[in-house]
């Protein structure tokens, strides 16, 4: 099939073919046809939810232990299954096996992550209370009830199933609504989640478009997860505060790599092209921008093209690939348009640059140099195989204009000074920064994921987002037996002012008690 018959079907897949009711998942790397699913009624949403909530009532009060021996099934289910798992998702988002895999990696150490840290980070704990001694504080988490998660096509079964993971541990329920490009990994995963015997209603699907997504925010739910782009974040985010839902927000990135002048240049040229290319750069942690030192610049740009030359593109199911297929074909038009306007405003071309024809949806890993600021390759998402190089003459300007983004996710640093490395990570205003190492960041499950700036807010991953899972309760209570009133209670009087300014004085003031003792009380 030809790429302009492979979108025409992409497009009408996306106008509801068969009618708005159904879905079709195309082979990006082949435009073969591979299932299709039916779009969930608003009204079917809501039962969903309704059915969701029922679920959670009972899962939410086992302790929490006993969750995460039952949820552990689920990692096991996942691992027996993993080929079908691969299958699906390499040949829905056109990825090489390996990174379907990796995908799946991810999510069940996540899983096993969570299922160790949960019954501490989620035990009740008493707070020592500095200022009132007589009483006793108690913090405990309790499930929010229903969690539901928008997620996008590009990472279709780790980025729904980490965080399907930390709602279920924490207690509740989750209504998952995947992409419309790639909603068939999310079946997968819904069908093999009911064949373990875990109660079916913790964890629902629906499957739809924005409208779909919509009528969740709009059902009723305690928590929402979005991962998207900017733009549909910011819609989400306004239908989430319409509705008083919290939300955590995974927005795009623009991860920019600085090479320092003493960074080793084929570890360094190695990341650039794997951070780049990988999963042909439809990552929001992709590198998308290389600041190279001048002192490096010349033989990076060079071991870049070279490496680049050597990768291998085209249908992972036929045989071993590493750049993925475009999963839709606006995705193309987008770093067509962003190579343009880099050319023409004098950027070079080093390798790429060119959409494939024939079967599937390709386009060159692409690599240009001599790019700069004025260039809109520099400053938008591209979310494609382009890597745009610019050379600068001190790592102080590297910096500078790694934070002359309106996106602030991941940033890559490389040098062999690894205090130098964390120095410039400092500087860096991003969520997570990595030295010597690219893309590895989402993977580490005990570090919080998420960006700063127009990148989002929130975070994934790690013990917070455990516990955010969660609504935290304080229970204060007395360590004496309580008096008939407390000195602040009615009636005031003359003294009652006078009284709490003697304390302010006697606690706070320059001769106070915490001064005099160097600590508070
Ligand atoms: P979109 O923002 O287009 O969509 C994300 C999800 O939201 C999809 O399920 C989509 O459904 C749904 N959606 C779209 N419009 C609405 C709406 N108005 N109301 C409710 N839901 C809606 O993102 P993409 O799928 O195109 O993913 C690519 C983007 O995701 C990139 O910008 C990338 O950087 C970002 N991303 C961020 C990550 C992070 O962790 N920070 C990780 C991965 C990706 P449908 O597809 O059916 O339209």
């Amino acid at each position: 099939m030809g790429m302009l018959e492979a979108s025409a079907m992409q497009a009408k897949a996306t106008n509801g073919d068969g009618g708005d009711s159904r879905i079709t998942s195309w082979a990006p790397a082949t435009g073969e046809r591979l299932g299709d699913v039916r779009v969930a009624t608003k009204e079917e949403v809501l039962a969903t939810v309704a059915r969701a909530r029922r679920a959670q009532a009972a899962w939410g009060i086992l302790p929490v232990a006993e969750r995460c021996t039952r949820l552990l099934r689920l990692r096991d289910a996942i691992v027996e299954r993993a080929e079908e798992i691969v299958d699906v998702v390499s040949r829905e988002c056109g990825k090489p096996r390996e990174d379907a895999l990796s995908e799946l990696t991810i999510a069940v150490d996540l899983l096993t992550y969570y299922c160790k840290r949960a019954p501490d980070v989620l035990a009740e704990h008493d707070l020592p209370l500095h200022l009132f001694k007589h009483k006793r504080s108690t913090v405990s988490y309790h499930a929010r009830g229903v969690v539901a998660l928008l997620t996008p096509w590009n990472f279709p079964f780790v980025i729904p199933m980490g965080d399907v993971s930390a709602a279920l541990v924490a207690g509740n329920a989750v209504v998952v609504k995947p992409s419309e490009v790639a909603p068939l990994s999310m079946a997968k995963a819904k069908e093999i989640f009911d064949a373990t015997g875990l109660p079916e209603d913790l964890l629902c699907v629906v499957q739809g478009r924005a409208e779909t997504g919509q009528a969740l925010i709009e059902s009723g739910i305690q928590k929402l997860v979005f991962t998207g782009g900017v733009e549909t974040g910011r819609k989400v985010a306004a239908a989430c505060g319409a509705n008083l839902v919290p939300c955590v927000m995974e927005l795009g990135g623009k991860a920019p790599l600085v090479a320092c002048a003493d960074a080793d240049v084929e570890r360094t040229a190695r990341a650039v092209v794997f951070g780049a290319f990988f999963n042909a750069g439809q990552a929001c942690i992709s590198v998308e921008r290389v600041y190279a030192h001048h002192a490096i610049h010349d033989a990076l740009v060079a071991r870049v093209r070279e490496l680049t030359s050597e990768l291998r593109m085209g249908d992972p199911t036929a045989g071993t690939v590493d750049v993925s297929a475009i999963a839709l074909p606006k995705q193309i038009d987008v770093a067509e348009r962003l190579v343009k306007d880099a050319l023409d405003k004098g950027a070079e071309l080093v390798i790429g640059g060119r959409r494939r024809e024939g079967p599937g949806q390709f386009y060159e890993p692409t690599v240009l140099a001599k790019c700069d600021h004025g260039m809109a390759v520099m400053k938008e998402e591209i979310f494609g195989p382009v890597v745009p190089i610019m050379k600068v003459s001190t790592e102080d300007e590297a910096v500078r204009l790694a934070n002359d983004s309106h996106l602030g996710l991941s940033a890559y640093v490389f040098t062999k000074d690894r205090a130098k490395g964390r120095r410039l990570a400092e500087r860096i205003v991003a969520g997570s920064v990595v030295v010597n190492d690219v893309i590895v960041n989402y993977g580490v499950a005990e570090a919080p994921f998420g960006g700063t700036k127009q990148s989002g807010f929130g975070k994934v991953h790690g013990d917070d987002a455990l516990r955010d899972m969660c609504d935290q309760k304080h229970v204060l209570s007395t360590r004496v037996p309580e008096l008939g009133g407390e000195p602040l209670w009615f009636p005031y009087s003359a003294n009652s002012y006078k009284w709490q300014m003697r304390l302010v004085k006697a606690l706070y003031s320059g001769a106070g008690i915490v001064k005099r003792l160097g600590k508070l009380l």
